[in-house]
C-alpha cells in the first residue's frame, strides 16, 4: 500500500479522490471524496475489484441506451488508459468536472487523483484573450469547437452540431471528438477506420484531416492548439467535393482502361487478332536494341491466291486466322512476337533466339501447320503451306536490316520451290530477285 490513511485523511481534506491500485489492476484503498465523487461505489467497490468491474459501473451510469452495446470497448479503452495515462484529462461525471490524473509506482503500481474543477472556473482557466471566441462560434458559418488541453470539447456552436446530426438535448461538453463520432456510428462499425483518422489527425496541428460519417458523408476538420493547449477545431462538410472527387477519379480509371483498349487496337490486326504491322515495326526496333541473339521469322502463305479463288475470300479468311492461331501456339511467349505483317504474310520476332534454336522453331511451325484442321475450314481444303525465311544476329542489331534479311531469305525460298526454310546470318549480301 503506497497511500497511508493518514495521506488519504489528508487529500479528503483537500477535496481530491484518491484510488490505489496495484500492479495486477486490483483496488487497494480508496478515501471518502472518492465515494462522493463516485457514489456508484460506494457500498460496491472492495479491496482486490479488477479495475475492469469498476468501469463496468462506471459506464453504466454514463453510457446511453443506444452507447451501451459498445461499453466492452469502452472498458478496454479505460484499461488502456489506465495503464498508459501519463497527463490528466477531464472528464464530466454526476455534475462535476474533474481532473483525474494517474501516478505510476516503479513497481507498476498506480494511484489515481481525481480534483474536482467547477464548471465555471474551467471557463474561466482559459486565458482571457480566448474568451471573445466563445462569442464568436455562432457566427462562424463551419463547424466550430473549442477544446480543452485534453481535447475535451468547451464549446460548440451549431453548425457543429447540425454537422454531426446531434440533437438539441445531448451535450456535447466534455465530450472529444472520438466520442462524438462513436455516437455517430453508433451500432455500426465500432472499429470504424475514423479511430486511425483521427488519431493520425491529431497528430499534425492544422493539417486538415476527413472522416467518413454514417450515409457516405465526409468531414475535413482541421485541429489547431495554442500555446497554452487550448484546442479550436474547424469542421467542414465535403461531401460533395468528395463524391466529385470519387467521380473523376472513376472517370479517369474508366479513361485510362478506354486509352489502354485503344492502343491494344491499335497495334491489333483484326482478322487474327495477333499483333499488326505497327506493333511489328515498334516491337522489332525495341528487340534490336537488345543484347544478344534476335531472331525472325517472315513466313508468307504458298499460293494462297489460288484458295481465294478456288474457295471465296471468306474461307480465305479463315484460313488466316488458322494459320494465325497456329503461329501465336507455336511461338508465343516473353520476349517474342508473333504478327500479321501484311495480307497473308505473318512475322515472328524471337528475342534471345539464335539461328538455330529459331531454325527449330520454323520447323514445329511447318509440321504443326501441316498437321492443322484445315478440314475444319473448308472439306476441299488441303494442308496450306508456308515459306519461311529466317535471319539471326547478335545485338544489338539493325532492325531494318535483319527484316530485309530475312525478306531475301524468303524470297529465296520462294524462288527453290516454296513450303521451305531459308535462312541467313546477319550481316548478309542482299540481292534483289
Ligand atoms: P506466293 O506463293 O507466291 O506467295 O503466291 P500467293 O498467291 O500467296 O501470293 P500473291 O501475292 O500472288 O497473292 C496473295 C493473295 O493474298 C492476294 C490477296 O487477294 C490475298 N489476300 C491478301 N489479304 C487477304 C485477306 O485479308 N483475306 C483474304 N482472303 N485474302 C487476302
Ligand atoms: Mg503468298
Ligand atoms: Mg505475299
Amino acid at each position: 500500500m503506497i497511500l497511508s490513511r493518514y495521506l488519504h485523511d489528508s487529500l479528503d481534506m483537500l477535496g481530491i479522490a484518491a484510488c490505489e491500485y496495484d500492479a495486477r489492476l486490483e483496488a487497494v484503498s480508496w478515501n471518502s471524496t472518492f465515494l462522493e465523487f463516485f457514489p456508484e461505489d460506494a457500498g460496491a467497490i472492495y479491496v482486490g475489484e479488477p479495475y475492469a468491474d469498476n468501469l463496468v459501473r462506471f459506464y453504466r451510469g454514463r453510457l446511453s441506451l443506444e452507447e451501451m452495446p459498445e461499453i466492452e470497448r469502452y472498458i478496454a479503452e479505460g484499461v488502456a488508459r489506465h495503464e498508459n495515462q501519463t497527463q490528466p484529462f477531464e472528464f464530466i461525471h454526476n455534475g462535476r468536472r474533474l481532473r483525474a490524473s494517474s501516478l505510476r509506482s516503479p513497481n507498476g503500481a498506480r494511484v489515481r487523483l481525481w480534483q474536482r474543477l467547477d464548471i465555471e472556473n474551467h471557463a474561466e482557466a482559459v486565458p482571457e484573450r480566448v474568451l471573445p471566441v466563445f462569442d464568436a462560434l455562432p457566427f462562424i458559418p463551419d463547424g466550430a469547437t473549442i477544446l480543452d488541453s485534453a481535447d475535451r470539447i468547451i464549446a460548440a456552436n451549431d453548425a457543429f452540431r447540425q454537422l454531426y446530426g446531434l440533437p438539441g438535448d445531448r451535450s456535447v461538453v466534455g465530450c472529444t471528438l472520438d466520442e462524438i463520432i462513436a455516437w455517430c456510428w453508433r451500432g455500426a462499425s465500432p472499429a470504424g477506420p475514423w479511430r486511425a483518422a483521427i488519431r493520425n489527425g491529431l497528430r499534425y496541428d492544422g493539417a486538415p484531416f476527413e472522416i467518413e460519417l454514417p450515409g457516405q458523408r465526409w468531414l475535413r476538420v482541421i485541429a489547431r492548439h495554442s500555446v497554452g493547449g487550448i484546442g479550436f477545431f474547424t469542421h467542414a462538410d465535403i461531401t460533395m467535393a468528395k463524391r466529385q472527387h470519387i467521380e473523376l477519379s472513376e472517370a479517369q480509371t474508366a479513361l485510362r482502361r478506354a486509352n489502354a483498349e485503344l492502343a491494344k487496337l491499335a497495334g491489333t490486326d483484326g482478322l487474327t487478332g495477333l499483333a499488326n504491322r505497327r506493333e511489328f515495326m515498334e516491337f522489332l526496333a525495341a528487340q534490336a536494341r537488345n543484347p544478344g541473339p534476335l531472331s525472325l521469322l517472315v513466313i508468307d502463305v504458298d499460293h494462297f491466291k489460288a484458295i481465294n479463288d478456288r474457295l471465296g475470300h471468306l474461307i480465305g479468311d479463315a484460313c488466316l486466322k488458322l494459320i494465325g492461331l497456329t503461329l501465336a501456339e507455336q511461338a508465343g511467349g516473353a520476349g517474342r512476337l508473333v504478327s500479321r505483317i501484311g495480307g497473308e504474310e505473318f512475322g515472328v520476332i524471337l528475342g534471345g533466339t539464335s539461328l538455330d534454336e529459331a531454325d527449330r522453331m520454323a520447323l514445329a511451325i511447318r509440321a504443326a501447320l501441316a498437321h492443322a484442321p484445315w478440314r475444319s475450314v473448308h472439306p476441299h481444303l488441303d494442308a496450306v503451306t508456308v515459306s519461311i525465311g529466317l535471319c539471326s544476329g547478335e545485338g544489338p542489331v539493325d532492325g531494318d536490316a535483319l527484316h530485309g534479311c530475312a525478306d531475301d531469305a524468303l524470297y529465296a525460298a520462294k524462288r527453290n520451290g516454296r513450303d521451305r526454310i531459308e535462312s541467313r546470318p546477319l550481316p548478309c549480301t542482299r540481292r534483289t530477285a
